[in-house]
């Protein structure tokens, strides 16, 4: 027999299975057995049983627990990955979903009786509205990247409205994958323009580039260098002369909450992550939502149904308001996705801008640009910045990019290096080799929910790993060494996924 212990960690479920082993025992049955074959024809029936696991409970709960730690989150450690905004994500949130009364609600319930979750995702819009800056939300999109789909088929719609067919968009060559993975989708070719030698647009390949087949321009601000566009009343001039759409890529929202917003900067379309700002858990591929806001001019297109508010009276039998979904929308791009989004992310959502409200959102924002001017300058103290010098050197907004380029040179360690030897210390890696114009980039994204002593403490780390690096190199280059696993074939794992136990 073999005898199961700490050390056979490593034990998959299925070797840990042993024949007639039970979780969970049903009771007799109490009513009468009818054969199968008079329920399910045989065309839909197994002709072996399922190979699961044959397992007691408490092995069942050791299993999952197991594997949950051997997964690093921001509940376990500082989590700084750039553009992503890994905020804490406050816990009452999961009170206020689980609540039945919103996790228990059908997708197709009859808006009669779904006015509290109506309302909700009104409200919810009317808020993002105002942090926006413009007037009409749609909160449909599932992901940002859906959101920026969203963008681009709002675009079509609105130039084909006006008999125009547009067959270029502009990106910079800082944006994140997702926004020329869209335009491509879209069907839509895509032109790059240059960043200049100080981190902003360079406006004199935009105007070379902007032309009238030119449908539109994705943008950021601030941009993934974590710098606010100071041209940005000239791009805009730029883009709208030419009668394309200005789009602007949420991501990074986190920046200027209540400071400035992308409807007063002349955008036409935002998407949001309320993944990233507004506190849904994310990673690994959970739900997530990415909601639209656009300008007057854009709103006919939105997607079908819209949540809408109908004054009393509005032949409903409610007395005061009523909060419905409308179909009628002729020009229309479409439904997006099934029913109206991720119902959960956008109660957690909700929840996170009312309890911090305007002022609150407003501090989030601010402390989230100190802290990372606060780590910046605090890495330099520890003289980091003669092996990982800032790319750009201007105050930054809530991220900051570094250049690996003099610690492989000097130190012969690259950042990806660096960033596994992080591991060893408990902190999860900043963003590494984006954006792809800086040479060995680290994009460091702290966050306004982290303490100061925090922050310290990453940057005695990294100071720690690059004397570390002086004296012998080779440790960080084979770290790392205290993960459940060590250095991985990253291209391979993920061209090959290995998911399940060959059967
Ligand atoms: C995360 C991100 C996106 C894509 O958003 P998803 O919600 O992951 O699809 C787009 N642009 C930037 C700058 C991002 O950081």
């Amino acid at each position: 027999m073999r005898v199961i212990g700490a050390a056979d960690d490593e034990l998959t479920i299925f070797e840990r299975s042993s024949p007639g082993r039970r979780a969970f025992v049903a009771p007799a049955l109490d009513v009468p057995e009818r054969p199968l074959d008079a329920l399910l024809p045989e065309t839909l029936r197994r002709n072996q049983p399922p190979r699961l696991p044959e397992v007691s409970e408490p092995e069942i709960v050791r299993h999952f627990n197991r594997l949950s730690k051997r997964n690093f989150d921001l509940d376990t450690g500082f989590y700084p990955l750039g553009s992503c905004t890994m905020k804490h994500n406050p816990k009452v949130h999961e009170r206020i979903a689980a609540l039945p009364g919103h996790s228990k609600l059908h997708p197709l319930q009859d808006p009669r009786y779904a006015q509290g979750a109506l309302e909700l995702m009104w409200r919810l819009q009317e808020a993002l509205s105002e942090i926006a800056g413009l007037p009409h939300v749609s909160l449909q999109p599932s992901a940002g990247s859906h959101g920026e789909l969203a963008g681009v088929l709002l675009t079509r719609a609105f130039h084909e409205d006006r008999g125009e067919r547009r067959t270029k968009v502009l990106t910079p060559d800082t944006a994140h994958g997702t926004n020329p993975a869209t335009v491509t989708m879209a069907g839509y070719e895509l032109v790059k323009v240059g960043t200049d030698a100080r981190g902003n647009i360079d406006l004199d390949d935009l105007r070379d580039k902007a032309s009238d087949d030119v449908a539109c321009l994705m943008l950021t601000n601030p941009s993934t260098l974590g710098l606010f566009e100071p041209g940005i009343e000239e791009i805009e001039r730029i883009v709208h002369g030419t009668g394309a759409t200005l789009y602007y890529d949420g991501a990074n929202l986190n920046a200027i909450m209540g400071i400035s917003r992308p409807g007063d900067m002349g955008f036409d379309i935002v998407h949001f992550n309320l993944h990233k700002t507004f506190t849904q858990p994310h990673g690994g591929g959970g739900p997530g939502a990415g909601p639209v806001a656009v300008s007057e001019r854009i709103e006919p297109y939105l997607p079908r149904p819209q949540v809408v508010k109908r004054p009393p009276g509005a032949g409903n039998g409610a007395s005061g308001p009523f909060y419905d979904l409308d179909y009628d929308r002729p020009k229309s791009i479409g439904r997006l996705r099934g029913f109206q989004g991720n119902y959960g992310v956008f109660v957690r959502s909700y929840a996170y801008i009312r309890s911090l409200g305007a002022a609150g959102l407003h501090e989030a924002s601010q402390v989230a640009v100190l802290n990372a001017n606060y780590l910046l300058a605090r890495l330099r103290r520890e003289g980091v910045a003669e092996y990982l010098p800032a790319a750009y050197d201007r105050l930054c907004m809530h991220e900051f990019v570094l250049s690996g380029a003099p610690m492989k040179s000097e130190l012969q360690i690259r950042t990806l290096d660096l960033a596994k030897r992080l591991l060893d210390h408990g902190v999860h890696p900043p963003t590494v080799y984006f954006p792809l114009i800086v040479e060995e980039a680290l994009l460091v994204e702290p966050t306004e929910t982290e303490t100061k002593e925090t922050l310290d403490h990453f940057a005695d780390i990294v100071a720690g790993v690059l004397r570390e690096a002086r004296e012998d190199p080779e440790i960080a280059r084979h770290a790392p060494y205290t993960t459940p696993v060590r250095r991985l074939d990253e291209a391979a794992a993920a061209r090959h996924p290995v998911v399940r136990q060959p059967l």
